[in-house]
């Protein structure tokens, strides 16, 4: 025995909630890789500097090393220089060397000076260094510990969007399965709202007027009718038809057609519904007639709804 159509509406509204609830968990479960997104594009920075400061390191080192060969060479011209002075006879001899000592202590002491330039660069870079290689131990550890995270997280997650789909699945067995897939897409894509009721004739979806024949059908519940415009679910629920909404009704767009209102139909006045209306549900309705057609076909609608 097939359901009635108030078990199919009050089904969907369940469905709704399960599964608005897991499309949310689902997004945070794809978007928690990217909380350490930031660390890892640091990370990556940092090890890039790292390598180019560790090539200056080296490119420092070497020339530290050939500048103090260097210094080794110009002590010991000098002291050669020194110790010919023991020997020498003439002033001609004596201003050569003399010139040797001379230049050759010049070159020490230029050398000198290079070698302590070179040596306060050297200790800058290897400070450097050294930051750069905490920053990178540091960013590993968060990174480490942001992913164990991420981990406990997305089990957890996982596990309650398992335990949604089977309770889904509980819920859901007698409906059609076209539908269900109807439902979910249109669950994704309109923030979590498949499911809505008309008032008047509006769409409390899209707040859309709908076309007469088409709160007809709603009205008469036999079967599931898509909003042509926004592509959810309707269903019918009285509702005073305030002011603003005259104005709407009595503009060119609608031919308003009053009657009376046949029957009350109180039987949807469910005190759980998180209307923010305060309207009075009571049934002064009217019937609308609107002159217009629905632009586009719903199963068109609904399967084209991905953007
Ligand atoms: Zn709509």
């Amino acid at each position: 025995m097939p359901m009635r159509m108030d078990e199919v509406f009050e089904t969907l509204r369940q469905y709704q909630e399960m599964l608005s609830k897991r499309v949310e968990l689902e997004k945070q479960l794809e978007a928690m890789p990217k909380t350490i997104e930031i660390q890892n594009q640091m990370l990556s920075r940092e090890k890039k500097s790292f390598s180019e400061v560790k090539e200056q390191y080296e490119l420092s080192e070497s020339s530290l090393k050939e500048l103090r060969q260097a210094l080794g060479e110009a002590e010991l011209k000098r002291e050669n220089a020194e110790k010919q002075m023991d020997g020498i006879t003439t002033q001609r001899e004596y201003d050569a060397v003399n010139k040797e000592i001379r230049e050759a202590s010049e070159k020490e002491q230029e050398l000198r000076r290079r070698i302590q330039e070179e040596e306060r660069r050297f200790a800058e870079i290897d400070d450097r260094l050294h930051r750069i290689e905490i920053s990178v131990s540091t960013l590993d550890a968060e990174i480490a510990q942001k992913r164990a995270e991420i981990d406990e997280n997305s089990r957890e997650i996982s596990d309650e969007v398992d335990k949604l789909r089977t309770e889904e699945n509980d819920l859901t067995q007698e409906l059609d399965e076209d539908l269900k897939f109807k439902f979910e897409r249109i669950i994704r894509s309109k923030s979590g709202m498949g499911i809505v009721p008309i008032h008047g004739v509006v769409c409390t979806g899209c707040h859309m007027i709908l076309p007469a024949n088409f709160v007809n059908e709603v009205r008469q519940a036999d079967k599931i009718v898509f909003c042509p415009y926004c592509s959810r679910i309707l269903y019918y629920e009285e509702m005073e038809v305030d002011e603003s909404m005259e104005e709407i009704l009595t503009g060119s767009l609608v031919d308003l057609n009053d009657e009376e209102s046949e029957e009350p139909e109180d039987s949807e006045s469910n005190d759980d519904s998180d209307d923010t209306s305060d309207k009075s549900k009571r049934g002064s309705a009217r019937k609308k007639k609107i002159q217009s057609e629905p632009l586009i076909d719903n199963d068109f609608l609904v399967d084209n709804m991905d953007e």
